[in-house]
């Protein structure tokens, strides 16, 4: 089954995105692309409409905090493991809320930071 939503739109393309009630169908239909298509897509609770969509699982880039740097707010930053995680997720930012970010190493230990510019 693939339901359209008639609220939530792909920021890739503007397609309407396919919507599921639970994580569960998500997940299912997630495993049908991954056996027919080959496409990895994860499962993620959307705050608009609270249902359940899809995405692309190379949206979901790997990171963790770093034990040493904090943003101006006092919070750990992010810490990515490569550059090119961290300049995906930059691209990612750019695009949803085209806040343009700088890629730097971690000072303290093997890593990657985003800045604002
Ligand atoms: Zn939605
Ligand atoms: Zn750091």
């Amino acid at each position: 089954m693939n339901v359209k939503s008639e609220t939530c739109f792909s920021n890739h393309d503007g397609k309407p995105l396919s919507f599921f009630a639970s994580e569960k169908e998500a997940l299912d239909s997630a495993k049908y692309a991954k056996k027919r298509y080959g496409h990895s897509l994860l499962p993620y609770q959307c705050d608009k409409c609270n249902l359940w969509h899809l995405s692309p699982k190379s949206r979901h880039t790997q990171s963790e905090e770093c034990s040493y740097c904090t943003d101006k707010n006092g919070a750990l930053k992010q810490l990515y493991v490569s550059k090119n995680k961290a300049q995906k997720r930059a691209d990612i930012l750019y695009k949803e809320k085209a806040v343009l970010l700088d890629v730097y190493s971690c000072p303290h230990q093997n890593g990657f930071h985003l800045t604002k510019r």
